[in-house]
């Protein structure tokens, strides 16, 4: 005998009333999309749960991939028997037996399918008078067992289970809309798009950078970002704003102490038009308040006043420490600290004003026309497609 299926529980998604549907299908695609590589492995998607036929395959590196998408809440491997006690028995024994550091354990019947003639009490008495009798050194305790042995008995058949691996939580990537991801090449941003993702947006980015004061390296360390943040969600599009130009009459024009928050007035506005252009609804960037002299209450207003999307800020109340972490936990930090310089850094005035006023902000860009610039730039965007084929995605999609 050996473990058969894989059990996802959804979690949260089981609230979501008649957008079920939507969640269901959108989280059975990032399913078949991790699924990929393991051949011989399908999924059926039920109401309240789905179940990964393994055929074979091994589970353990299949949760490994499944525990990092989004809307799922737990996940566990399954033994799939016939609605018989007699078989249902003997996978119980084998669950048991499966147990690392196990002495105690308890079984917990669920009984869907009131067809099967023993009720749910006395099954558990049934089974776990068998697993004793055909084992030694195991006790049962139903407060506090090592093991838990679940069987649910269902219309089609039985799955037993026991250990619980945790998922992800959250919602399905693409349940939720689409955003345009501010991406640096620093700490935050990834971790602030992967916090979005987790509910369920899914991301387009776009990052500036001005060549020749930012390398190739710097461009390349977004892209490989965006490369990790697909694989907790879709394929990203990144558009690359030559910058350069706009920068440098910002430094020409603008009093140095406030440069900066032109700069980021100057970005606000761009990515507002691409968003716009793209039908995508909100920003999302990597700001948390306080953090450096761009990110107080006043500048995050200054800047803030060029836009009326709705700007996403996941990290706005978090610590540098809990970004940190996040970001080893999600394997963007090794990439975030190569030291490559930002297009922020390179212009950056020694002391940009921490309390710009607004009025000045706009009394200093008066003095010059930056329509122009701003057209001009956003026509010469790059835009680069973080891509798996999709068409081999929906290949897969009829395939199961
Ligand atoms: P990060 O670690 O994300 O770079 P940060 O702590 O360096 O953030 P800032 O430099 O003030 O903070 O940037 C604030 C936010 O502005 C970033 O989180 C990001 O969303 C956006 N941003 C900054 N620089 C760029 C850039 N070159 N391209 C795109 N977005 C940027
Ligand atoms: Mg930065």
């Amino acid at each position: 005998m050996f473990y058969d299926h894989i059990v996802i529980r959804y979690g949260e998604l089981s609230l979501k009333g008649r957008n079920r549907k939507l969640f269901t299908t959108k989280l059975h695609e990032h399913v078949i999309k991790k699924l990929k590589p393991f051949e011989g492995t399908r999924v059926k998607k039920l109401r309240d749960r789905m179940y990964i036929i393994l055929n074979g395959a091994d589970p353990e590196p299949i949760i490994e991939e499944c525990r990092h998408i989004f809307g799922i809440q737990s996940l566990s491997v399954a033994i799939k028997a016939e609605n018989e006690p007699d078989k249902i028995k003997e996978a119980a024994l084998f669950a048991l037996q499966q147990g690392k550091n196990v002495s105690t354990f308890k079984v917990t019947t669920k009984r869907v399918n009131k067809d099967f003639p023993i009720d749910s009490q006395a099954f558990n008495h049934i089974v776990g008078g068998h697993l004793l009798s055909n084992t030694d050194g195991f006790t049962v305790d139903v407060h506090h067992p090592d093991m838990e042995i679940h069987i649910d008995i269902r219309n089609e058949a039985t799955y037993i289970t026991s250990a619980r691996i945790l998922g992800a939580g959250g919602l399905p990537v693409g349940s939720s809309g689409k955003t345009l991801l501010l991406l640096s090449g620093g700490i935050d941003s990834p971790v602030a798009g992967y916090m979005a993702m987790k509910r369920g947006v899914q991301l387009e980015a776009i990052h500036f950078h001005s060549p020749p004061y930012t390398s190739e390296r710097a461009k390349q360390k977004v892209i490989d970002l965006a490369e990790v943040l697909s694989e907790y969600g879709n394929n990203i599009k990144i558009h690359v704003v030559p910058f350069t130009k706009l920068q440098q009459k910002i430094h020409r024009e603008i009093p140095h102490g406030y440069s900066m928050t032109v700069m980021r007035r100057m970005m606000m506005r761009i990515s507002d038009q691409i968003a716009r252009k793209e039908g995508i609804l909100s920003l999302t960037t990597g700001e948390s308040l306080g953090q450096v002299a761009s990110q107080t209450m006043e500048s995050m207003h200054a800047i803030n006043e060029v836009t009326n999307y709705p700007i996403i800020r996941p990290l706005v109340a978090m610590d540098k420490e809990e970004i940190i972490r996040i970001s080893q936990q999600i394997n963007t930090y090794d990439i975030s600290i190569r030291p490559h310089e930002d297009c922020c850094t390179v212009f950056v005035p020694k002391s940009p004003k921490t309390k710009p006023r607004t009025e000045k902000v706009i009394q200093f860009e008066g003095f010059n026309d930056y329509a122009a610039d701003i057209a001009e730039t956003i026509e010469n965007v790059e835009v680069i497609e973080i891509a798996k084929s999709t068409k081999d995605d929906q290949d897969m999609m009829e395939l199961f």
